[in-house]
């Protein structure tokens, strides 16, 4: 079993990012400049855009987070939507979900200029995911698709069977394995909640991916020897031998099934650290999507 370890292989793409962005201030070009809007005073929201912001500044980008309170009218955020489209100093930026209840996430979305949708959630770019043409991919399935490159496994004509269908992970992983492209080219499985009879489909799978948000949901009987498993879940699970009460669990039984794997990755130091330089990834790519 071999670990396909996030932490480190985003180590090594942040630092090609500095090297790139070095560069790129050296022959005379703009420095990528990533903004995040976040909305109220949720605390996990908090911490993930905080990490983003940081690891940008950390890399050499300009990053600018804008912070607002939950009292903020729909108009408003749309207002600020559109001074973020035209700013152009902005190269992209991301609206962090979840929004408020009094604001329709799906207006927010369509306001975001596709050329500056760094999160991939525009329909315009989940469109040209699905034709394989140039724009922005999802964060977190880009930063899977990574670690199949960084670590060099064939995903070709094997079966991929996908745990979860939302449209940040698992609905845009399905497609994006199932494309003619490597990594791709895998024979895809979509589950979900009402998938009838799921470890009959897992214990047929090549590759796992699991998205549900359930902590040790998959347990060691569910799946053949050799799977090749990513775990996207990440759940924080009351625990008091811990400073902060809590610890992070993924959607696997990480114990019993690592050792059936041929490779897994690890909850936390796995897919989440990928997530985060797949947005950078994007900033830059923005940038040369839009000639600058
Ligand atoms: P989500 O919106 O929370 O939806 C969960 C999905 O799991 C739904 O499609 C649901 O099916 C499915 N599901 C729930 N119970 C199931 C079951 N028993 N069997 C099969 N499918 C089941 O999904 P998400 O936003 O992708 O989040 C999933 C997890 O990934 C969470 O723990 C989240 O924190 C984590 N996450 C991590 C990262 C990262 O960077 N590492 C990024 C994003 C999310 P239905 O559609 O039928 O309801």
């Amino acid at each position: 079993m071999q670990l396909l370890d996030g932490k480190s292989t985003s180590k090594a793409i942040r630092e090609e990012l500095s090297q790139a962005v070095h560069q790129r201030r050296k022959s005379g070009k703009k420095t990528p400049h990533l903004a995040a809007v976040l909305v109220g005073n949720d605390g996990g929201s908090l911490t993930y855009v905080g990490a983003k912001v940081k690891a940008c500044k950390k890399i050499g980008f300009e990053s600018t987070l804008i912070h607002k309170e939950d009292s903020i009218t729909e108009d408003q955020l749309l207002a600020l939507v559109d001074e973020l489209n035209k700013d152009d100093n902005i190269d992209g930026f991301i609206v962090q979900l979840p929004l408020p209840a009094h604001i329709d996430e799906k207006k927010v979305t369509l306001a975001i200029d596709p050329k500056k949708d760094v999160d991939g959630f525009h329909p315009m770019n989940l469109g040209n995911m699905v034709l394989n043409l140039p724009g922005f991919l999802p964060a977190t399935p880009a930063g899977m698709l990574e670690l199949f490159k960084r670590y060099e496994i064939e995903t070709e004509g094997k079966h991929c069977v996908v745990i979860g269908r939302s449209h940040i992970v698992g609905a845009p992983m399905s497609i994006m394995m199932g494309r003619n492209t490597f990594p791709g080219n895998s024979t895809v499985t979509l589950t979900h909640s009402r998938t009838k009879n799921l470890k009959a489909i897992t214990l047929q799978a090549d590759i796992i991916i699991t998205a549900i948000g359930k902590p040790g949901f998959l347990t060691a009987d569910m799946i053949q020897p050799g799977t090749i498993l990513m775990d996207v879940g990440i759940t924080r699970v009351e625990d008091d031998t811990k400073k902060k009460g809590y610890h992070l669990s993924g959607d696997v039984d990480f114990e019993n099934v690592a050792p059936k794997c041929s490779y897994i990755t690890p909850v936390p130091g796995g897919v989440g650290p990928m997530t985060i330089v797949s947005l950078m990834m994007n900033t830059l790519k923005a940038m040369e999507l839009n000639g600058k």
